[in-house]
């Protein structure tokens, strides 16, 4: 099949350069590699964000990126670049007219890319697939008004939950935010993402630690909604324990970091500064030596659209505990493959400290079953899989327009 992907504001070119990719920058480069890798013709399609940026690239992974040439030739902020995005779908459709190249099925990551896709469609006939990565209306429920999207967002995205021809969700908690909003259930397939398990795997090097005392870990970007205050929080029921944060800007600016200095404090107010390190945010080749050298990795955000996190500590053989939300509770069998507690809870999260770093049989158990689930549920070869089949269903069905005919 011919699939074009449309990342408006996450180029997947962004993993091969310097700077830190965001998830759905990751997530659009591992489907992209997986699908071409499967055979299909793949192209993804990015917003032009820098004039140095060429027309097209072709990436070492089997895909191409192209660059649509829509608004201003500089980053925008994510939901930003409505006014462009007529545009981008204008492009898009004359260039799948007469270009040369017109794909069988166009999946688009994130509302605004579903807007310029579904442009495009109307006047091609290709047939659409969304990914929204993030619902507005969670992000409103929690984060108020520090809310910065445009308010037309949550009317765009539920409209967009029946213009485009398959909603292709990641999560359980999903499907119900989505059915809340009206988007019919059998309009979407459930298809979780994958973990890379070349970068992410039990064995390999492990950052240096001190054997005597347990490391709990902790990953993700410097903001409130990640939980991080709350682990420290919970630390006091773990007297032993050391706790490293990973992620947030670079070791050398985390002085300066707003957030930083607040978890710095609380750890000082909590009598845990010494056992609190932060690191800092490393680069993502360097992830998997930081979750092998932990006993423990809590992903304690209080919402997350997905969360890959715990996938990668599983996938590197450490057990997790997790907040009951998002992916998190679908990707951690509570029990099983680890322990959930309820978000914003640091007792409950302490507690389940206590007990699994008090239980090497218990770790040992978990991080094994977590391994097998990676391996039979998240893995992108199977996501790859299950997208052929939406795709496949939906390639056949363009309305007939002498552009894809
Ligand atoms: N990550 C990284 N370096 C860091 C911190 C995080 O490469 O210092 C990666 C992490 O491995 C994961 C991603 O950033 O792949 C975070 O994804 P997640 O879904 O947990 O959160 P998001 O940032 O997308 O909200």
């Amino acid at each position: 099949m011919r699939i074009a992907m449309i990342s408006e504001h996450a180029s997947p070119l962004a993993v091969f350069g310097e700077e830190k990719a965001g998830g759905q920058s990751t997530h659009v480069a591992e489907l992209a590699s997986a699908m071409a890798g499967a055979g299909h013709d793949v192209r993804v399609y990015a917003r032009r964000d820098s004039p140095t940026l060429p027309h097209a690239v072709d990436t070492p992974d089997g895909y191409q990126v192209c660059h649509v040439p829509a608004g201003p030739a500089r980053r925008l902020p994510e939901d930003d670049p409505l006014p462009y995005l007529g545009e981008f779908g204008s492009w898009l459709a004359d260039t799948w007219r007469h270009g040369g190249w017109a794909p069988d099925v166009a999946h688009a990551h994130f509302w605004t890319s579903g807007l310029a896709t579904v442009h495009a469609s109307r006047r091609t006939g290709v047939p659409t697939v969304l990914t929204y990565h993030a619902l507005g209306t969670v992000e409103r429920r929690h984060r108020r008004v520090r809310d910065t999207s445009p308010p037309r967002r949550l009317g765009y995205e539920r409209a967009l939950g029946r213009a485009v021809d398959r909603v292709v969700v990641q999560c359980s908690d999903e499907v119900a935010e989505l059915v809340r909003m009206g988007v019919p259930r059998s309009r979407m397939a459930l298809v979780p993402p994958g973990v890379n398990e070349a970068v992410f795997r039990p064995d390999g090097p492990a950052a240096p630690r001190d054997p005597a005392r347990p490391r709990i870990l902790t990953v993700g970007r410097m903001v409130d909604r990640k939980g991080f205050l709350d682990v420290v929080r919970a630390l006091p029921a773990v007297p032993d324990a050391e706790c490293v944060v990973v992620g947030g800007p670079p070791a050398h600016l985390l002085p300066a970091d707003t957030f930083a200095r607040r978890l710095s404090a609380l750890a000082e107010s909590c009598g845990v500064a010494d056992r609190v390190r932060l690191l800092g945010g490393v680069p993502r080749e360097e992830m998997g030596t930081w979750y092998r050298s932990a006993d423990v990795l809590v992903a304690a955000p209080w919402y997350e659209p997905f969360g890959l996190t715990p996938l990668e500590g599983m996938a590197c053989g450490v057990p997790v505990i997790g907040t009951n939300v998002g992916g998190i509770a679908d990707s951690v069998v509570d029990g099983l493959t680890g322990d959930l507690v309820p978000p914003r809870d640091p007792r409950a999260l302490g507690t389940a400290l206590r007990r699994l770093l008090g239980d090497n049989v218990r770790r040992f158990t978990y991080a094994t079953a977590a391994l097998d689930r990676i391996r039979s549920r998240y893995s992108w070869k199977r996501c790859a899989e299950q997208l052929s089949a939406v795709y496949g269903a939906l390639a056949g069905t363009a309305r007939r327009s002498p552009a894809v005919a």
